[in-house]
């Protein structure tokens, strides 16, 4: 057996479990290909899987990682018109194809839906092995580490905001920290949809960069309230649209900070998963609250495209070796990152 190096975990806990190993290659299966791994974004999807989660469950020893670019260099006994060693992105979301949720195009509904680097092995490794249907071929136009900045955070905001918010023309939109590789893609992507951007970041150092991506206004959420600060910039009416992926620490006042009418979307919780929620006023102000889970493999190519044409770009804020994988983490713990952190073998 080949062996190869891969950031690895054999119990669940916290950053410090991560160890820098030798492990098999993996063999791919008659529908699947192996992927010689050139980048690999981190997502705090990363810290929940190592941590562990409550009926979710995670192969051990695992290997984490959902955000791939690199190359396929052997393909299963069955696959057929996947070139190798041209650059590829991998589809996060692993789903059936065939139910009515993944022929719809809403794949992570789908009973067998898996994210890799949750249920299976990911991308914090020399290769990893994925089924054919989620390669994604792209251009050398973006180096791999950019593309691994891709599929997941652009993934999930056009889920949120085309499909779940359905955002229009000069709509009002709060997203959450800019800094995070989730508020940095969704900018662009409220942008490009013509709305109005409010975001809010945790340092005065990055309120140029959230503008150099459109925000239209920045909020220090350290240094003021943000809700009282919508009210203000807004005359009181509030925005249309809140980007929620924060959870308790933001919930509350993201509610009080729509319009009436207002859509909340929300698709992560990283600062806890209970909210209290005061139903009278979500049914006085007729608010409407979305959940967002990934994306489908569909939405995913309508991004790319848009990558490809200059639409949309990837923010990166460090690339770390493969073996630095739990300084990476860290710096994403700590929120000092402004877009993605990447991996390279
Ligand atoms: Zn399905």
């Amino acid at each position: 057996m080949e062996k190869m190096r891969a950031a690895l975990f054999e119990n669940h806990g916290g950053i410090e479990k991560l160890e820098y190993a030798y492990t098999e290659v993996p063999y791919p299966g008659p529908h699947e290909v192996l992927i010689k791994v050139k980048a690999c974004a981190l997502n705090h999807l990363d810290l929940w899987t190592l941590m562990g989660m409550r009926g979710v469950k995670i192969p051990l020893p695992h290997i984490l990682g959902c955000d791939i670019a690199g190359e396929v260099v052997e393909r299963g006994s069955k696959v057929k018109g996947i070139p190798l060693n041209r650059p590829v992105i991998v589809c996060p979301g692993i789903s059936c194809g065939k139910c009515a949720f993944c022929k719809d195009g809403w794949d992570s509904l789908c009973s067998d839906y898996k994210i890799l680097g949750l249920q299976r092995n990911g991308g914090y490794a020399e290769y990893v092995n994925v089924p054919e249907r989620n390669i994604i071929p792209v251009s050398s136009q973006l180096s791999y580490e950019e593309w691994a900045g891709v599929p997941l955070v652009f993934l999930t905001a056009w889920h949120m905001l085309v499909t779940r918010a359905a955002l229009k023309k000069k709509e009002k939109i709060l997203i959450h920290a800019a800094g995070s590789g989730i508020g940095s893609a969704a900018i662009q992507l409220a942008k490009l949809l013509g709305a109005h951007v409010l975001t809010t970041v945790g340092s005065d150092e990055k309120i140029k960069r959230a503008k150099s991506l459109g925000a239209d206004e920045v909020i220090n959420y350290r240094k003021k309230d943000f809700s009282i600060e919508i009210k203000r910039i807004t005359h009181g009416r509030g925005v249309d649209v809140v980007f929620e992926h924060i959870g308790p620490d933001t919930f509350a006042k993201s509610l009080s900070a729509l319009a009436k009418k207002g859509r909340l979307v929300t698709c992560g919780v990283t600062s806890g998963s209970v909210v209290n929620l005061d139903l009278r006023f979500l049914f006085v102000r007729q608010i409407s609250i979305a959940g967002c889970y990934m994306g489908g493999f569909r939405e995913l190519k309508k991004v790319v495209r848009l990558i490809k044409k200059k639409k949309l770009k990837p923010v990166l804020d460090k690339v770390y070796p493969l073996r630095e994988a739990p300084s990476a983490l860290e710096r994403m713990r700590s929120r000092i990152n402004f877009g993605k952190i990447i991996l390279v073998p």
